[in-house]
């Protein structure tokens, strides 16, 4: 059940004080990576949730790859990095978007997706949702369709599903 995932999530978080910034309480999920039984009911419940709605699994560097790759793997899909400035080879797209400190890049592909192809985007934490919402235009701009957006967890009182609306954010727990 959803309540269930929730709890396996809340149990395996540990709360970092002042990282990598003070002022930032870091939610650090390698507990949960590291459990292969919590990891593993983790990803069946991002594939069944979203399960027929994406055809590829775009995952955010560098968390999200270890989600991303254990989804498309579980969905029988592909995988496509999103990755920060200057990793990708070939040609990319970038997007620039604010950070609470400075900014920040992302790089994809250009030619990551098929026209129309139905893109999940995983992460492992949604904060302020800038990363997401970056990432989406970086998607949109290669020719791909955002049909979701899935993460272990979202901290709403962030407001990052205003930036992503309307598509479907769906995280496993949601901290007020
Ligand atoms: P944001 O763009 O603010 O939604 O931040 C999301 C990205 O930064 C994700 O890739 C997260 O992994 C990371 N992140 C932001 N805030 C936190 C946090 N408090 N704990 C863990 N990761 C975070």
């Amino acid at each position: 059940s959803g309540e269930a995932t929730a709890e396996l999530v809340a149990s395996r978080v540990l709360d970092v004080p002042d990282f990598p910034k003070p002022g930032i309480m870091f939610k650090d999920l390698m507990p949960l990576f590291a459990d292969g039984e919590a990891f593993r009911a983790t990803i069946d419940a991002i594939v069944s949730r979203h399960q027929g709605r994406f055809d590829v699994v775009a995952g955010i560097e560098a968390r999200g790859f270890v989600i991303a790759a254990a989804v498309a793997y579980a969905a029988g899909v592909g995988v496509v990095p999103v990755r920060k400035a200057g990793k990708l080879p070939r040609k990319v797209l970038a997007a620039t978007y604010a950070l609470e400190y400075g900014e920040a890049t992302l790089e994809l592909h250009a030619d990551a997706f098929t026209a129309g192809q139905r893109v999940l985007v995983v992460d492992d934490v949604l904060a302020t949702g800038g990363t997401a919402a970056a990432t989406l235009g970086l998607i949109e701009r290669a020719g791909g369709t955002v049909t979701g957006f899935s993460v272990l967890m979202e901290l709403e009182f962030l407001g990052a599903r205003a930036k992503l609306a309307p598509r479907e954010v769906h995280a496993l727990l949601v901290v007020a």
